[in-house]
């Protein structure tokens, strides 16, 4: 079969590194795709959220199943018009993508089925949302509703802060229309997981714990980034509260989606903070993580594609999954400045080196090819994971391939996976 990956990150690397083992696939297109996927599929100059020029492509070239990496090309309504095209394609339909493109609608479903979250409320107008702050005081979180690539979200530890958050969003309308609604919610403390699940809108197949990293320095310092790495499985989610998260957080949430007509299917996402036995949701959103999937797919040993077919059928009540028993990390390595301004066109040197190192794989984000050469093309770079015995393990020989690789100005954190050794020791 020929299968179109919509999107050109890490996460989509990983998609397209799990999709090409499946014995049932011919051909893998990948738009736009970057340098490491162009080494295992056809890479097309579509960008991910152009729905017509993709929908376009896979009617030509008789795509049998499309899967979406990316939260935009989602929350547009990608799903809901290749299958009114008669198309096949893997992901959630624009509804159902509210989990995450609306964090007044998310919050509005986990108030109605009882799922645990942050107390909070949501406001369209600035006066009352300025009043809701001074009632409850700092610490707050400010959340812009709609998407804003990370950035919408406001962790503010005095009044000043959350005030000012609030003109940034509802007054200088920093992030556009995402902040036609403001999110006011309570500041909660403990550690962050993330629960990742496949489900058909009926059941729910979980895969195991991860734990992302969003701050772009050590021991979680500076402003945050889309994920400088991940790791599986995370320690802090133990038997007991992997069942509580699938009995309290993912089966309620799947079957409340349902009952609102707007049945979910795909990847749902829980963005957990966890404090003892204190489970609380932050966010859901409506795809794999960037870089959750990486360590996430090398630990899955299943073809990927049945399972995604059995979601886009409602058959997943038939499947099961195998975990790989080891630990997997995923070290992001990323341009000098990233989240700020960053250099492009950089050479990288190494790839083919780390690559070649057992039980390691080198997956790209923001790279392009010339000739040879591999260069820097985006803020974050390569996702070098590694599968190890141990969480220890797999950290040390993913930074071995690290350690393999150079370009001008390359930053990484070194403390990936650092929690986990710490609460294992405790
Ligand atoms: P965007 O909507 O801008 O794309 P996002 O979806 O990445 O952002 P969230 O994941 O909801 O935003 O929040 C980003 C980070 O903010 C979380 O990983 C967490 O560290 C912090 N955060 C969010 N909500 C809370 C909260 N209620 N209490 C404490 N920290 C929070």
């Amino acid at each position: 079969m020929k299968v179109l990956v919509v999107g050109g990150g890490g996460r989509e690397h990983a998609l397209v590194w799990k999709i090409a083992q499946s014995k049932q696939v011919k051909k893998i297109f990948c738009a736009p795709g970057n340098a490491g996927i162009a080494r295992l599929a056809k890479c097309v100059p579509i960008g991910a959220a152009d729905i017509d020029k993709l929908l376009a492509f896979a009617q030509k070239e008789e795509i049998d199943l499309t899967v979406v990496g990316p939260e935009d090309p989602l929350s547009q309504g990608i799903v809901d018009q290749f299958e009114a095209a008669g198309l096949r394609i893997f992901g959630a339909s624009r509804k159902a993508a509210r989990v995450e493109s609306s964090k007044s609608f998310a919050k509005a479903i986990m108030e109605k089925y009882g799922i645990p979250t942050a107390k909070g409320q949501t406001f369209t107008r600035l006066a009352p949302a300025q009043a809701y702050v001074k009632q409850m005081g700092a610490p707050l979180v400010v959340k812009a509703d709609g998407l804003a690539a990370g950035k919408g979200v406001i962790v503010c530890s005095t009044e000043k802060m959350a005030m000012d958050a609030l003109k940034q969003i509802m007054v200088d309308r920093e992030f556009g229309e995402a902040g036609d609604q403001v999110v006011v919610e309570e500041c909660l403390v403990g550690e962050e997981a993330s629960f990742l699940a496949f489900t058909d809108g009926k059941t729910v197949l979980p895969l195991p714990s991860s734990q992302d990293h969003k701050p772009v320095f050590d021991d979680d310092k500076g402003l945050n980034t889309g994920g400088m790495g991940a790791y599986s499985p995370a320690p802090v989610v133990d038997q007991y509260l992997h069942e509580r998260i699938m009995n309290e957080i993912m089966i309620p949430m799947v079957k409340g989606m349902a009952t609102e007509g707007c049945p979910y299917k795909g990847v749902l996402y829980a963005g957990l903070m966890i404090d003892r036995d204190k489970i609380k949701v932050l966010e859901f959103n409506g795809r794999f993580g960037d870089p959750e999937a990486q360590p996430l797919l090398v630990r899955l040993q299943d073809d990927i594609v049945p399972i995604m077919e059995a979601v886009i059928d409602e058959r997943l009540d038939a499947c099961r999954l195998t975990i790989d028993p080891r630990a997997s990390v995923c070290v992001v390595m990323a341009s000098g400045g990233y989240p700020g301004k960053y250099k492009k066109g950089l050479e990288i040197k190494g790839i083919d080196a780390a690559n070649r190192m057992r039980d390691v794989v080198v997956f790209h984000a923001g790279t392009s090819a010339k000739g040879k050469k591999i260069l820097s093309q985006g803020g974050r770079v390569l996702g070098v994971t590694a599968l190890g015995p141990t969480v220890d393990a797999a950290i040390k020989k993913a930074y071995q391939a690290v350690a393999k690789i150079d370009w001008q100005g390359v930053h990484y954190r070194k403390d990936i996976g650092k929690k986990a050794l710490v609460r294992m020791q405790a």
